[in-house]
């Protein structure tokens, strides 16, 4: 349930609205807007009869929330969530980043790769320390190794780094070596565990769609994280596995615009994997871009047929500044105000 407070409440008589709220055993979520005030109310809302809220001097309108997800939905939260990454780097309300890097990190190529894709205009590198791989015999990643590389090429760049996390025990690894940005993989989407473990810290999530996973489902992924007091979620559409077999997964474009119609969290799009193939890598990229997408994560390699990883999925250096001399042309013509005649 949702309670518009009037612009005429004072700040007292607002806490003592909320104080009223949770004194009958109910949790907040506060909203302030240059114009509105939501308070979102959490808890067996049918215990609540919105005609004596609505009889409050303060109060303007009351309206039931009936999706499960409440701190993710837009109608709690109605402007765009802003997260801030680090390095000055910042994602929503109009803040569009490009997270590109190697699949995994493999040693020190990676800072030829962080470097050639900072020049292109890549705004935070990524690269996994930790690989979900299918088969146990594949390069595992770098582990703690690993996300050291990853901070110092970060440190010499001034950007922030994204990096998976598989293990709700390494949460403190992560948060004690300074990762900028925990990413929860496909496979982990509906990791309970973990995603409450992240939930615990205020570093930054990028929560990946699971494989078959719905959107709702997705925000409900987003709803434990945020429960347990992180509000910093992105949400990133990666394609889903579908009958065809042309591509690794199919992407789902609506996503994005369905996403952000319904939550106010940044939406990340991956055209790596939802192609898994150079060759289209690109072509999605703009699509998501077109979309509203409040950015990129682009897998970039010095040398693709040498990744230890996804090597089909890699964009050469000189791909990867292709893309984002259109990438940022398509961002123009879509933040763009249009005369009407
Ligand atoms: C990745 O980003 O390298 C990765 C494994 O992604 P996903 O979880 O989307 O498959
Ligand atoms: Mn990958």
């Amino acid at each position: 349930m949702i309670a518009l407070v009037k612009q005429s409440a004072t700040d007292e008589q607002l806490a003592q609205f909320i104080a009223w709220i949770e004194d009958r055993g109910f949790k907040t979520h506060v909203s302030k807007g240059d114009h509105d005030t939501v308070v979102g109310i959490i808890g067996d809302t049918t215990q609540i009869d919105p005609f004596l809220l609505e009889s409050m001097s303060i109060i303007e309108r009351v309206q039931r929330v009936s999706e499960p997800f409440k701190k993710a939905n837009r109608k709690f939260h109605p402007q765009d969530t802003v997260i801030d990454c680090g390095y000055g780097v910042r994602v929503g309300g109009g803040h569009f980043v490009v997270m590109a890097g190697p699949c995994a990190v493999e040693g020190t190529n990676l800072f030829e790769i962080a470097k050639m894709a900072k020049r292109a205009g890549a705004t935070m590198l990524r690269g996994g320390a930790y690989k979900p791989r299918t088969s146990p015999y594949s390069f595992q990643g770098m582990g703690a190794v690993g996300l050291d590389l990853l901070l110092e090429a970060s440190c010499q760049l001034e950007m922030p780094v994204v990096s998976e996390i598989m293990d709700p025990r390494d949460v403190q690894l992560f948060c004690d070596k300074g990762v900028h940005v925990m990413q929860i993989g496909a496979r982990n989407a509906q990791n309970f565990t973990l995603l409450k473990e992240v939930g615990k810290t205020s570093t930054p999530v990028l929560l990946k769609r699971g494989m078959s996973q719905t959107l709702d489902e997705l925000l409900m992924a987003a709803e434990y994280v945020m429960s347990e007091g992180n509000p910093n979620v992105m949400l990133c559409e990666r394609g889903v596995r579908t009958f065809e077999t042309r591509t690794r997964n199919t992407f789902d474009v609506n996503a994005i615009p369905v996403l952000k119609h319904l939550s106010h969290l940044p939406v990340i799009a991956d055209p790596s994997h939802a192609t898994g193939y150079t060759r289209y890598v690109r072509p999605a990229a703009y699509a998501a871009t077109a979309a509203g997408a409040d950015g990129l994560e682009i897998e970039v390699h010095d040398c693709p047929s040498k990744s230890y990883s996804d090597a089909a999925q890699a964009l050469t250096g000189e791909q990867f500044a292709d893309a984002m001399t259109r990438i940022r042309l398509i961002r123009r013509a879509v933040t763009a105000t249009l005369e009407e005649e």
